[in-house]
């Protein structure tokens, strides 16, 4: 069955000690009071990656992952990092289609698509995200725009990859904004996020797959959230940034 995931995204904040600090807070909390039903992954700024991977080692249900990888292998990419390289500081997850990178920076779908592909080939498992702008959801067209994010990004894996992939429900107007997406709301795209993966995979890849919500997830949100059938945790923006905030969030599952 699918694991439950509480993933922290502290996106460009943190310098070096500062990360260091709070992430060690984290681990010490999760290790004493996290029973280890649910996973936890801290998704940092890349200079944090290799010092944090040493103090979550040997601490099972605690992961780290980066936000971004270059789509190629290696080479004159000046200023970029490689999946090999982020996979060679321990980390297991990547962040990948954030709607921050997709608007700032311009990803395509095509191009997410084969990120996707150069994190799996170097044994990363991509915390995939997708989700609506405030316009789509106002014009109702959001179930079309989560499935071509879908099918454009990540449909060209067979079963067996697909596997490898974890999925976050991101809805635009809803990150960094305080305004979160009622459990229904967010429950009823996650269901369709389900469905489509099973008119696609089947079943039982569709039931495996772990479907997280992101966006102004907090404390006082989280429970009501993360109780729906389909949500199976959190991609935590602001709320990982505070380590007793997101030892509450990942508490839920306790
Ligand atoms: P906030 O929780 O700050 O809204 O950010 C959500 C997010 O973008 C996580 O990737």
């Amino acid at each position: 069955m699918r694991k439950n995931i509480v993933a922290g995204n502290w996106k460009m904040n943190m310098e070096y000690e500062q990360g260091v600090s709070l992430f060690s807070e984290i681990v010490n909390m999760v290790k004493d009071e996290v029973i280890g039903k649910q996973e936890v992954v801290v998704c940092s700024p890349f200079i944090h990656l290799a010092a944090i991977s040493k103090l979550s080692a040997g601490v099972s249900n605690v992961h780290i992952g980066a936000q971004n990888i270059n789509d190629h292998e290696s080479g004159a990419y000046t200023g970029e990092i490689s999946a090999a390289q982020v996979k060679s500081t321990g980390a297991a997850y990547v962040i990948l289609g954030h709607s921050e990178r997709r608007a700032y920076y311009g990803e395509t779908d095509e191009l997410l698509a084969t990120k996707v592909d150069v994190a799996l080939k170097n044994g990363l498992k991509p915390i995939f995200c997708i989700g609506e702008t405030k316009d789509e959801r106002e014009s109702g067209s959001y179930f079309d725009v989560i499935k071509t994010q879908l099918s454009k990004g990540l449909f060209h894996l067979d079963a067996a990859a697909f596997g490898n992939i974890v999925l976050a429900y991101e809805p635009v107007w809803a990150i960094g904004t305080g305004l979160t997406a009622s459990p229904e709301q967010a429950q009823e795209v996650h269901a369709f996020i389900r469905q489509t993966l099973a008119d696609q995979y089947g079943a039982e890849v569709a039931d495996n797959t772990s479907i997280l919500y992101g966006g102004s997830a907090n404390p006082s949100n989280a429970q009501s959230l993360f109780s729906q059938p389909d949500i199976d945790g959190g991609l935590i923006g602001g709320a990982s940034l505070k380590s007793r905030d997101f030892l509450q969030i990942i508490n839920v599952f306790n």
